[in-house]
């Protein structure tokens, strides 16, 4: 039986985070109760604690979730084949099902219910509050999607099919990556290492990924996961070294994944092949890009694609791959911090610990946090 309470971290403004005790209500017949297991943290774990990313507070941050089923209703376990006890990956987004972009197939974009509704955006004050994976337990809602998940794999490896999926859903379905495409990846974090994972997993001919010279550890792992070229920036002209790489040509696919700085997506129109596909999946906080020459999507007619979230069919690949043991991931997974030490493990991927950085890391809630060492005990 679950406890009628579970501890959760609570935002309540930017940069503040609280630890509570909230009430666990009573699921219905279509919903169900998740006990996390791990929850990823991502680039937009830290977009919403400083500010940046509008969100309705307070609420509980947390949208990359990875549970077992604690307790579901007949028709929720008949509508998404899950029992209890099965172990599940929950997407963030929830859709409708009914408005213009779920019908269309892009539920990934829905509003249809005011908004954006998803795991860590949905407020407190909307019953029954528990909407976040930064929590011992979550609630899942009637239109929740959920993929079952093997149990035997740890769940800090587990959890990366969020990444895992976006790399798919950017660098692979929305590029139409395949044999043959030289594929450049523009930025070496969690998102730009699963894209070089899940490239190489599509087959894509040569694999490149440019960083910065203090992203050189990032770099290395690059490789190691199967990128075959790297180019630090600042060090290298990284124009005339694609072009080198990719026999005159520019490269046929190009995923922007870096945060913040604009200039790579008017780099990225120098970057790619003639007929070649941009992605975009890096956001900017709104800002304008300097030096961007429209010129050259025509000239060379460009397809530049707008990526946001990730879609059933990616996540089911990237959950595939992590089951079949193929690509060592546990090398990409740098961090694992209990509920308490939520702050700092958002802090520390947003690179504000100067002695320390992540590149994946979790919240493992069933992680105890360990004592202060007790020197009496040794006297
Ligand atoms: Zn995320
Ligand atoms: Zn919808």
């Amino acid at each position: 039986m679950p406890p009628r309470t579970s501890r959760a971290i609570v935002q309540t403004g930017p940069r503040q985070l609280e630890l509570r005790e909230v009430p666990i209500a009573e699921i219905d017949d279509d919903s169900a109760l998740l006990r996390v297991e791990a929850c990823g943290i991502c680039g937009s774990d830290v977009e919403q604690y400083t500010g940046t990313l509008p969100v309705r507070l307070p609420l509980i941050p947390g949208h990359e979730p990875l549970g077992i089923i604690e307790k579901i209703g007949d028709r929720a376990a008949k509508r998404w084949g899950v029992n209890a006890g099965d172990r599940v990956a929950v997407e963030t987004l929830i859709p409708c099902g009914h408005c213009r972009a779920c019908v269309d197939g892009r539920y990934q974009v829905c509003r249809g219910r005011g908004a954006m509704f998803g795991y860590a955006y949905v407020p407190l004050s909307h019953p029954p509050a528990l909407w976040g994976a930064y929590a011992d337990y979550m609630y899942l809602d009637p239109f929740s999607l959920v993929h079952k998940m093997r149990k035997d794999i740890p769940a800090n490896i587990a959890v990366m099919f969020n990444p895992l999926g976006a790399g798919f859903r950017w660098a692979v379905e929305l590029p139409d990556t395949g044999p043959g495409d030289s594929v450049l990846i523009l930025g070496p974090g969690q998102r730009g290492l699963a894209s070089v994972i899940a490239a190489r997993a599509a087959g894509a001919d040569t694999i490149i990924v440019t960083g910065l010279t203090r992203d050189a550890q990032k770099l290395a792992l690059a490789r190691e996961l199967g990128a075959d070229h790297v180019i630090d920036i600042e060090q290298e002209d990284a124009r005339a070294r694609v072009r080198e790489l990719t026999n005159g040509h520019g490269a046929d696919v190009v995923v922007e994944v870096s945060a913040y700085a604009p200039e790579p997506i008017a780099e990225a129109l120098f970057y790619v092949a003639t007929g070649g596909r941009i992605v975009l999946a890096g956001v900017k906080g709104f800002k304008p890009v300097p030096d961007f020459i429209s010129d050259l999507i025509v000239a060379k007619e460009i397809t530049i694609k707008g990526a946001f979230g990730v879609t059933w069919r990616a996540y089911e690949s990237a959950i595939r791959l992590i089951e079949s043991g193929r690509v060592p991931l546990a090398k990409m997974h740098t961090h694992d911090f209990p509920l308490e030490q939520a702050e700092r493990a958002i802090q520390m991927l947003g690179g504000e610990i100067a002695s320390e950085s992540s590149i994946h890391s979790c919240l493992l809630p069933e992680q105890k946090m360990q004592p202060p060492m007790n020197t009496d005990e040794h006297r």
